[in-house]
């Protein structure tokens, strides 16, 4: 069989190896076949291909990522590699150089590249300081028009809580947030007086329907507990549009009880959570001339225990808070694997680039079966090993049962605006 090619048109793949949790059936992978008919995963078609046990996913959900930021590595990379350094250097850029056009661009050139790589839904976070908040979004509103029949763009605003005033600008951006249909979104650190703020937060959030994304706790600094207030608060309000809260690294250096309890809360108060494992890999833990020893990812193995909804994303991308990465969920999961040791673990974890942040986003979950869209990956891999160990370049990527166009663009295209200002 030449696995790139596939035909056109109604056909029956034969000797396919799936996630058993795909199908909703118990176990690990299993062989089946898949149909294809209309744009859709059907019953059994006449033409009939042996995939010789190729293994096939649906369309993956990156619920965590920056488009605004990405790609700016060639003109503003990151001095030092630390969190301040990427933070610092993210301000200055913004501040300088984030026009509707440069964002735009940047966007639409990473977009591509998840299209490429099998991604069918994407929820970004936007720099949302004023002045940049009316100007990204209408950029956002543009691009998930454009994007519309091939990505599903999802977008919450940015801010850190100790610029977030709730009774000041930051009703403004709410509002734009909402009649973008956005998640209102907010950086969480300690600062005194972060309960009054997150009550302020979750009141405008309220207001106007609006559901929530965090960052939380992205610091190997074990006082730090805002994930902790967060779900005290939520339980407290009894707040119950879907929440989210994405890195909680400090869980990783605290007091394991202390850890676990909070797990607990979160758990109660229906929390989802995101892990950005190679960011946290880039970031954390990083001090000069000395080898880090700290991984940074959360604790998602003692979260899935507890019921919690867990996903992982790709956050960053070629920026200075990650250098690398192309919106790649396969590389993202199979990171993520390795990091968090996912192996010699339950055998459902490739829900958490699927189905679980699918349901964290409100968005209908990725399936193979029929009636399903006909949104594929399919790769020259028979089990997880195989697939694990290559990056896979040479996958197949159908959208409503035709083989898509996997070029990548060009980093060259974006040569123009990483002129020095
Ligand atoms: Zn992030």
């Amino acid at each position: 069989m030449d696995f790139r090619t596939l035909p056109s048109g109604p056909v029956t793949l034969e000797n396919v190896t799936v996630p058993a949790c795909l199908l909703g059936q118990p176990g690990d992978l299993i062989r089946t076949s898949l149909s294809l008919a209309n744009g859709k995963i059907s019953g059994p078609q006449n033409i009939a291909l042996d995939m010789a046990g190729a293994l096939v996913l649906p369309g993956f959900v990156d619920m965590h990522t920056h488009l605004d930021k990405g790609h700016i590595w060639n003109r503003s990379p990151n001095p030092d590699g630390t969190f301040m350094g990427a933070l610092n250097t993210v301000e200055r850029d913004r501040t300088a150089r984030w026009s509707a056009q440069d964002v735009a661009r940047r966007a639409d050139f990473a977009l591509r590249c998840a299209y490429a790589h099998g991604t069918t839904a994407i929820r970004t976070h936007l720099d949302s300081i004023p002045p940049q908040d009316e100007i990204s979004w209408a950029v956002f509103r543009d691009l998930r028009d454009k994007w519309a029949d091939r990505i599903t763009l999802q977008a919450a605003c940015l801010i850190g809580c100790d610029q977030m005033e709730p009774e000041g600008s930051f009703a403004h951006t709410a509002d734009i947030v909402a009649q973008s249909g956005g998640v209102l979104g907010m950086v969480t650190y300690p600062v005194p007086d972060l309960k009054q703020r997150l009550l302020g937060f979750l009141n405008l959030a309220r207001a106007r329907n609006l559901e929530i994304d965090f960052h939380v706790d992205e610091t190997m600094d074990a006082s730090s507990e805002t994930l902790r207030l967060i779900a005290e608060t939520i339980l407290e309000t009894g707040f119950d549009a879907p929440v989210t809260v994405g890195h909680c690294c400090s869980l990783s250096t605290q007091d394991e009880a202390r850890a676990l309890d909070t797990l607990d809360l979160v758990a109660k108060a229906g929390i989802n959570v995101v892990s950005l494992p190679m960011c946290n890999l880039y970031l954390q833990d990083r001090h000069a001339g000395r080898t880090p020893r700290g991984r940074g990812i959360t604790l998602v193995h003692e979260m899935k225990a507890r019921g919690i909804n867990v996903s992982f994303a790709s956050d960053n991308t070629r920026d200075p808070f990650y250098a690398f990465g192309d919106l790649d969920m396969l590389e993202v999961l199979r990171q993520a694997t390795r990091i968090g040791h996912l192996d010699h673990s339950d055998p459902d974890w490739v829900q958490s680039v699927l189905g679980n942040p699918a349901r964290a986003c409100s968005l209908p979950a990725p399936s193979l079966t029929p009636g399903a869209p006909g949104d594929l990956s399919i790769y020259n891999a028979r089990n997880w090993s195989e697939l694990f160990a290559r990056p896979h370049s040479d996958r197949i990527v159908l959208r409503n049962g035709a083989q898509i166009d996997r070029t990548l663009p060009d980093y060259a295209e974006l040569d123009d605006l990483m002129e020095p200002k």
